[in-house]
């Protein structure tokens, strides 16, 4: 089979159009990975070293030297893998960050590793980990509770899983912030973009309409708008569970743009969030020019492409992003460039605020 039919060069920087770059490092061999490989039926291995990231020497941006047809990318998030489970999951919508299905949720991967069912290890060791994972520790004791859980399940440890089973459940209280189930609905980052940019008036995002800041801004008297995301890039018009769309569970009074961002016309916006959705185009410079023609101010969150445990940029993401890149954007934009939330960087993300301090605010930096 010849698997070249299913990649697109990319012989140049898709930010600043230079053609020097050097090799990064390869992605790694992750769930989407061995779906993705699945899906092609190529071989995980060959997969890897042909989707190569590659870093531009101007810019820094990383991004992928041969990349999937458009086709098949949308084919990704409408066939394929058609809903976003960390969407789902944020708020706890799906009542999955619960004791009692922890308990289920350890059980199944007792089972599994007694029974030696490999089919659904994979399954339930991920099951475990994100419940796990997202518990909020509080005291030396807690966390040293839960780092040692979670140490166990990647271990298969079955007696530590075991024994602690019971202090793991119990310890079980609020979904810890930017984990799974809180994801970017966090009031301390919406406060952190005001402290920046002033009062938000009009706050938008486009996206994912489950996992950001939407109800937090109305929350806070903020006018809200959601745009969809572009369905060849990213979840959208198949994204539901139990009958439900994601985007049925927009707030009534929130604007809906459902034709997404390239229909907006007129700079509005006081905010625009572009959460883990920038990685997903090969075009982000037509994408940012949209965003601060609606925007004056856009916050990004992006992969970290050093987080040490998946260090790189993933298969499933065109492009990875670091400060270096985004000082290139907020230049050509001739904006301010603000990293320095630190609070979302335990859940592997970064976020960045391209803006314009208003004259009437005193920032200091
Ligand atoms: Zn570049
Ligand atoms: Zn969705």
């Amino acid at each position: 089979m010849n698997i070249n039919k299913f990649f697109t060069k990319f012989n140049s920087c898709p930010l600043c159009n230079s053609k020097k770059r050097s090799i990064a490092r390869y992605s790694h061999k992750h769930r989407y990975a061995e779906q993705i490989s699945r899906i092609l039926n190529i071989d995980l291995n060959t997969l890897i070293k042909k989707i190569r990231n590659v870093k531009c020497n101007n810019c820094g941006l990383i991004y992928k030297s041969l990349w999937f047809k458009k086709k098949l990318y949308k084919s990704l998030f409408n066939k394929y893998v058609p809903v976003h489970p960390k969407g789902w999951d944020s708020g706890n919508r799906l009542n999955r960050f619960s004791k009692k299905n922890l308990k289920k949720a350890i059980n199944l991967l007792i089972n599994s590793i007694k029974s030696n069912n490999l089919e659904n290890r994979g399954f339930a060791k991920r099951d475990a980990f994100s419940i796990v994972d997202s518990i909020q520790a509080n005291s030396n004791l807690e966390k040293k509770l839960k780092k040692n859980y979670l140490v166990a399940i990647i271990n298969e440890n079955i007696s530590h899983i075991e024994k602690n089973q019971f202090k793991m459940v119990h310890s079980l209280n609020i979904p810890e912030r930017f984990k799974r189930f809180s994801n970017f609905s966090d009031e301390k980052l919406f406060y952190h973009i005001q402290k920046y940019i002033g009062k938000i008036k009009y706050y938008g995002e486009v996206g994912c309409p489950l996992w950001g800041m939407l109800q937090i801004a109305k929350n806070n008297g903020s006018k809200t708008i959601f745009i969809s995301g572009d369905e060849s890039i990213f979840w959208g018009k198949k994204c539901q569970v139990k009958k439900k769309y994601c985007c049925s569970e927009i707030d009534k009074s929130t604007k809906f743009i459902k034709k997404g961002i390239n229909s907006c016309k007129g700079k509005k916006l006081d905010f625009l969030g572009i959460f883990v959705y920038l990685d997903h185009t090969t075009q982000p410079l037509k994408l940012l020019k949209k965003a601060f023609s609606v925007a004056n101010n856009v916050g990004i969150i992006l992969a970290e492409t050093k987080n040490p445990g998946f260090p790189g940029v993933s298969i499933q993401h065109f492009s990875g992003w670091n400060n270096k890149t985004m000082s290139y954007v907020a230049k050509k934009f001739n904006k301010k460039l603000n990293y320095n939330f630190k609070d979302i960087k335990v859940s592997g993300y970064n976020f960045f605020l391209l803006y314009q301090p208003p004259p009437d605010v005193d920032v200091h930096l």
